[in-house]
């Protein structure tokens, strides 16, 4: 009997939409504050572009020169014909701005945390992993083979009672967390978290995605934020948020970085970052560490969002940056909500489940929201819920 081999994928996105699980594209013009949809404008309050950069001008203009320069793609792996000078530029430039020995990029933060994690650790060793961590980090985690253990939610308690009784079944061992958690906005309590490190013997790997840029006093992250500049840990992140590009990398000692190019394997057998998103980020970079009025104005946002939604009593979960969170009850009041906005004309969707443990509106600020831009969405949230 022939039966159809593809047909389990008809059922499966049925399971998918009966679930209220089911999502789509939506089309938006380009990046910025205000943002076309369908012909309609929206205030964006759904970006991770929180300095404004994807949009600017001189991120722009270098794409632009680099393209002239170098063409549009870097045709090789960067250890065959895909290297380039300006790849090197923007490796110093990610070290200077996070004070490590070196820096290397990858292809997206995805492919990075993919890449370096699986570099590190294997089957004889341990990982252990903040239950509300990114995709990439628990996929990472999966593709080493390493044992890996959950720990509760920034629960330094629970973490220290899984390395006393696991530690020391395994050879290695490597905590992955993120530092500004992209679904909630809360940060990890890193000091305390790089103390039980030291004392377990375990190597710590950071996902600064959404804290470079925005966390920090220069924009270098949470470790700037928390004083804990120069300690031994590895650092990855994003080029595609604050920085406004494509792209992912690690920062860290000259030896790690040396070891990834040798022993990453999405590094070594994929095509070096385009010329454009290079250039687009080294000057995204000079913008971070030479415009701190950004970043100041990003707080400034922030600081009164949470005090008009204060004046409403609505309930947000914990925050310590731009990523805002609206608790909801469930699915369907979550999707009622994010619909309610955007007739409103306001850009800020439901985040649900299996995202997110629960159904929630996530809100990002960015600098480039104007005051008014700010009292319309808090306006509009005590409204409707
Ligand atoms: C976005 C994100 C990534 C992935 O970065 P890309 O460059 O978009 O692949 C990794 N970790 C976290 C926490 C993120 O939010």
């Amino acid at each position: 009997m022939m039966t159809n081999a593809y047909a389990w994928i008809d059922q499966s996105l049925a399971t998918i939409h009966k679930a209220g699980w089911h999502r789509s594209m939506t089309t938006i013009d380009r990046p910025g504050a205000i943002v076309q949809i369908e012909g309609r404008s929206f205030l964006n309050f759904a970006s991770n572009d929180y300095l404004g950069l994807a949009g600017d001008d001189r991120l722009i203009q270098a794409a632009i020169a680099a393209t002239q320069t170098y063409g549009t793609g870097s045709t090789g792996s960067r250890l065959i014909t895909g290297h380039r000078k300006l790849h090197r530029e923007l490796e110093c430039a990610i070290a200077r701005l996070k004070q490590t020995e070196d820096a290397i990029v990858f292809s997206s933060g995805y492919l990075a945390n993919l890449g370096t994690i699986a570099a590190i650790v294997g089957k004889r060793d341990l990982i252990l992993s903040d239950q509300y961590n990114h995709s990439s980090l628990r996929t990472g985690a999966i593709v080493s083979g390493a044992t890996t253990l959950n720990y509760a939610h920034c629960d330094l308690q629970d973490l220290r009672t899984k390395l006393t009784q696991q530690r020391s079944h395994f050879q290695r061992c490597l905590i992955l967390t993120d530092t500004v958690f992209s679904m909630e906005g809360d940060l990890c309590p890193l000091p305390q978290l790089l103390d039980l490190a030291d004392e377990f013997s375990c190597m710590v790997l950071v996902d600064e995605a959404h804290a470079t840029g925005v966390m920090g006093k220069t924009g270098a992250g949470c470790l700037e934020h928390f004083g804990c500049t120069g300690r031994s840990l590895i650092q990855m992140g994003t080029l595609s948020k604050s920085l406004g590009s494509l792209g992912g990398y690690v920062a860290g000692s000259t030896t790690l970085i040396d070891f990834l190019r040798n022993r990453a394997a999405s590094w070594i057998y994929t095509t070096g970052l385009s010329p454009a998103d290079t250039a687009a980020a080294i000057a995204a970079i000079a913008i971070v560490q030479h415009e701190p009025q950004r970043r100041e104005k990003l707080w400034q946002n922030v600081a009164l969002f949470k005090q008009l939604i204060e004046q409403h009593s609505l309930e947000l979960l914990p925050s310590e940056s731009p990523i805002v969170c609206l608790q909801l009850p469930d699915i369907e009041t979550a999707l009622r909500v994010g619909q309610t906005l955007k007739d409103a004309g306001i850009f800020a969707p439901a985040i649900r489940p299996p995202t997110v443990p629960t159904s929630r509106i996530r809100v990002t600020i960015m600098a480039t929201h104007d005051r008014e831009h700010i009292e319309q969405l808090a306006t509009s949230l005590s409204c409707v819920v």
